[in-house]
Parts: C-alpha cells; structure tokens; sequence
C-alpha cells in the first residue's frame, strides 16, 4: 500500500499526499452509471464475474496535489470540448469526414498539444494503476516512462501557465493513438470501463463513451487507421465515429479478451 510520505509517481520530487485520485477522468467513467439505481457498475474480473462498484476507480497516494492539478487542468480542457459533439449549439466547431470504411470529425477548437498530454495521462495513469480491474493494461518500462517525463515537464496547475509551458514542445514520442466513439452517444451505454494490452505494442482502453486504442510502435497501426491517428502536431484532433453494432461489436471483442 501506498503511503503519503511516498513520493508522487509524475514528479518524483514531492510527497504523493493527494487521495482519491482517479486513474480515468470522471467525464469518461460517468455514463457507466446510467439509469442503474442505485448507483453502481458492474465490473467483469476472471476470478469473481461481477462486482459492483459505487464510482469509477479511485486511488490514495499516487501523487502530488500539484501534479494532480495539472492532470485536472488537461482533463478539464479536453472533456468539455469532446463533449461537445453532442450538442447542436456548438456545430460549428467540428468539421464531419465521410470514408468508405468510417467516418471521423475534427474539432477546430481543442489545442492538439494538450489533446496528446491528456491521452499519455490516461494510458500512463492505467498502466501504472494497481487496481486488479487494470492489471491486464501494461506499457513496457521504458515506453511508460517516455510518458511520465513528458506529464513531469509539462504538467501546470492553470491552463494559462500550460499554454505558455507548451510552446517549448515540439516533439511527441513516437507512437500512435486514435480516439473511436459511437456517432451518438448510447444510453444506456451499452459499454463499460476496461482495459487490456493486446501484447507489447497494442493497447485498448474501453471508456464507456470512446473507445482509444494506443499504440507504441507506429507500424503496428492498421492502414485504415492512420488518417485518425492524433499523435502528431499537424492536424485537428480526430475522432473516429462508428454505428452502433460496430461499437458493441469492439466492446466485446475486448471483454472477451479481457477474460481469457
Ligand atoms: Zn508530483
């Protein structure tokens, strides 16, 4: 267990006093609850096959209040913009593409250098957790730490100080990541919390409205794939957008993973 006078993960400086840090920002864990009274999840786990859970997953002692301040400002930033999406007043700020095979929107107001910080928060928080719902997540080390040094460097506490922190980042680790949702958002969600690494390279995490498949060696990434792929500095962040069955279809593909 954890202990506050253990130093915080991100910056390895300060004491990791902060509890009830969660490993996936709330916005993404919220719809899980829908409609269920009272509130609670169903979390799927090989040994036990449901457990119910009364909020998505908090953990003690992980880090610093100052480093969760700059997760929390990256958090706010992108979610509200994300969210968006599904709501008409702000139709302006997406622009909609149709492929043959999927379709994907960009968002012309979310700053891609916070967009990618907010994703490395995400995936390293999840394979660094030491939640048994997280266990079958893992980077390798050196991968994980690429991430941790990028949230040391550029994590701040206000998104003023960010914007002026982020004009000195010109470079992301090379990897590759897309971001899929459902092109409306389901309720009930039809979906759930989880998370697998398919092997070294290919990650899932399932958030109940998105779906982000992370991925740290590029030529991994499926040709299809890689007009979405968010992890550079030149386009507009995109989403990819899938129907329905698709979105149940990726969903349990990977609990069924999940389970082996
Ligand atoms: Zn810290």
């Amino acid at each position: 267990m954890r202990q506050p006078t253990d130093k915080c993960l991100i910056c390895n400086e300060r004491n990791a006093t902060k509890q009830n840090s969660h490993i996936i920002p709330k916005f993404f864990g919220k719809g899980i609850f829908f409609g269920t009274k009272p509130r609670y999840g169903l979390v799927l786990t090989k040994k036990v096959n449901t457990n119910k859970i009364q909020d998505i997953i908090k953990e003690n002692y992980l880090f610093c209040p100052e480093c969760e301040k700059g997760i929390s400002v990256l958090e706010t930033y992108c979610a509200l913009r994300l969210d968006r999406f599904n709501d008409l007043r702000y139709y302006n700020s997406f622009n909609i593409f149709k492929r043959k095979e999927f379709e994907f929107f960009e968002c012309k107001n979310i700053d891609k250098k916070i967009f990618n910080l907010f994703i490395y928060s995400i995936i390293w928080r999840v394979s660094i957790s030491c939640h048994y719902l997280y266990s079958k997540f893992k980077l390798i080390e050196s991968d994980e730490e690429k991430l941790r040094i990028l949230l040391k460097i550029y994590l701040e506490t206000t998104q003023e100080k960010l914007a002026n922190k982020l004009v000195d980042l010109k470079e992301l680790p090379s990897h590759s990541h897309v971001i899929i949702r459902p092109r409306k958002r389901l309720r009930p969600p039809s979906s759930m919390l989880s998370a697998a690494s398919l092997n070294d390279s290919i990650h899932q995490l399932h958030l109940v409205d998105y779906l982000i498949i992370y991925i740290t060696n590029p030529t991994k990434l499926v040709e299809v794939l890689k007009e979405i792929d968010n992890n550079n500095l030149e386009n507009l962040v995109r989403v990819g957008l899938t129907d329905p069955k698709l979105w149940e279809k990726f969903n349990f593909d990977l609990i069924n993973k999940i389970l082996k």
